[in-house]
C-alpha cells in the first residue's frame, strides 16, 4: 500500500499552531507582520503574492502589501527595504523572485534584516542553517521535513537523495538532512544537471526528494521498492485543459507510486507546506523581535 501523503492536512495543522501563537502574540498586544514587495508583472508572481497575503488574513497576521513598478531603479526597492527594516510593526519582510534584471538579486537578500528575513535567504541565517543553529529554516524544505515528521518518516541513519541544488529548495534541503537531531541524521547525497548516472543515485534512496524543475524526470526505474517519494517540483505543461495547461511534479507519478511507500501529490503536497512555513517564520519572527515566547512546534 503506498501512501499519498496529504500535505494540506499536514498544512492545515501547522497554520493551527501558527494561529495559536499569533492569538498568543496579539494577547501581549504583539500583532505579528508581514511585508510583501513585488517588483514585477508576472501573473504567477502576483497570485504567489496573493496567495502569502490570504494565508496571513488566515492566521492572525497582518500583511502589509508593497508594489513597485518594475521600469523603477533598483535603489528603489533597496529603499523601501531599508523603510520596511526600520518599520516596528513588519516582523518579516518578503521580496517576491524574480526581480526585474537590473535588480541584484544579492544586494536585495543582503538588505533585509536578518531578524525579519521570514525566507531564510539572508547569508546570516545560512550561515546560522548550516552550522545546525538555524533562526528561519527556509520554508519548502522545512515544509519537506514537517510532512516526514508529520508521517512518522524516520530520517536518522536513512539515505536521502535530493535533486537539485539551489539556493532556495535543494542545498537547504541537504542541508537540514545533516543536521544533528529530530529530522536529521541521513547520509545525503546532492544531485543535480551534472550528475553522472543519476538513476543509481536516486535508486540507492530510502527518501527522495526531487526539486529539479524538470516535469515527471523521475521514472518507477529511477525508485527502488519502498523508497519515500517527496516531489517538490511544480511545472506547467500544455494540456487539454480550459487554461490549456496543467501543475505537474518532478515525479513521473503513475509510475513511481507502483515503487513508492509514500509519494507526495502535485499540487496538493509540498506546495500547501511553502506558504504554511512561512506564516511560521512570521510568528516566530515576530515572537524574536517582541520577546514575547511562543510555543512553536
Ligand atoms: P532551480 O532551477 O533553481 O534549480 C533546479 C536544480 O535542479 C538545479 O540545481 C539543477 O542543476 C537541477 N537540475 C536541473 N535539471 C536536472 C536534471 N536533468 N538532472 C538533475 N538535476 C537537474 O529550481 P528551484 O530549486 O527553484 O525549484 C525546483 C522545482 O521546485 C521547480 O519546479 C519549482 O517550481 C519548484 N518549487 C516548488 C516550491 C513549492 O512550494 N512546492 C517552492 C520552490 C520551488 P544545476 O544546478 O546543475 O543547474
Amino acid at each position: 500500500m503506498t501512501t499519498i501523503i496529504d500535505g494540506n492536512a499536514v498544512a492545515d495543522d501547522i497554520r493551527a499552531d501558527v494561529s495559536a501563537c499569533a492569538e498568543t502574540l496579539a494577547d501581549e498586544g504583539v500583532t505579528p507582520g508581514l511585508a510583501t514587495v513585488l517588483m514585477s508583472d508576472d501573473g504567477a508572481s502576483e497570485t504567489y503574492v496573493s496567495m502569502k497575503q490570504r494565508a496571513c488574513a488566515d492566521t492572525g497576521i497582518e500583511s502589509f502589501h508593497h508594489e513597485i513598478d518594475p521600469d523603477e531603479p533598483a535603489e528603489v526597492l533597496y529603499d523601501r527595504i531599508d523603510d520596511l527594516n526600520a518599520d516596528p510593526s513588519v516582523h518579516g519582510i518578503l521580496v517576491q523572485m524574480p526581480v526585474p534584471d537590473h535588480v541584484d538579486k544579492a544586494t536585495v537578500l543582503e538588505r533585509i534584516d536578518p531578524m525579519k528575513d521570514v525566507d531564510g535567504f539572508h547569508p546570516e541565517n545560512v550561515g546560522r542553517l548550516v552550522s545546525g543553529n538555524a533562526r528561519y529554516k527556509p520554508c519548502t524544505p522545512h515544509g519537506v521535513q514537517k510532512i516526514l515528521a508529520a508521517h512518522d518518516i524516520e530520517t536518522e541513519g536513512k539515505d536521502a537523495v535530493v535533486v537539485g541544488r539551489s539556493d532556495i529548495v535543494g542545498k537547504p534541503m541537504a542541508n537540514l538532512f545533516i543536521q544533528y537531531g529530530p529530522g536529521g541524521n541521513a547520509t545525503t547525497t546532492i544531485c543535480h544537471s551534472r550528475t553522472e548516472n543519476l538513476g543509481e543515485k536516486t535508486r540507492s534512496a530510502d527518501i527522495l526528494v526531487a526539486a529539479a524543475g524538470v516535469p515527471r524526470m523521475i521514472e518507477g526505474s529511477m525508485v527502488s521498492e519502498g523508497a519515500v517519494v517527496i516531489d517538490v517540483g511544480v511545472n506547467r505543461v500544455d494540456a487539454d485543459t480550459e487554461k490549456g495547461y496543467e501543475l505537474v511534479g518532478d515525479v513521473d507519478f503513475g509510475s513511481v507510486r507502483e515503487k513508492a511507500s509514500a509519494i507526495t501529490p502535485v499540487p496538493g503536497g509540498v506546495g500547501p507546506l511553502t506558504i504554511a512555513m512561512l506564516m511560521y517564520n512570521t510568528v516566530k519572527a515576530a515572537s524574536l523581535q517582541s520577546d514575547v515566547p511562543v510555543d512553536l512546534p
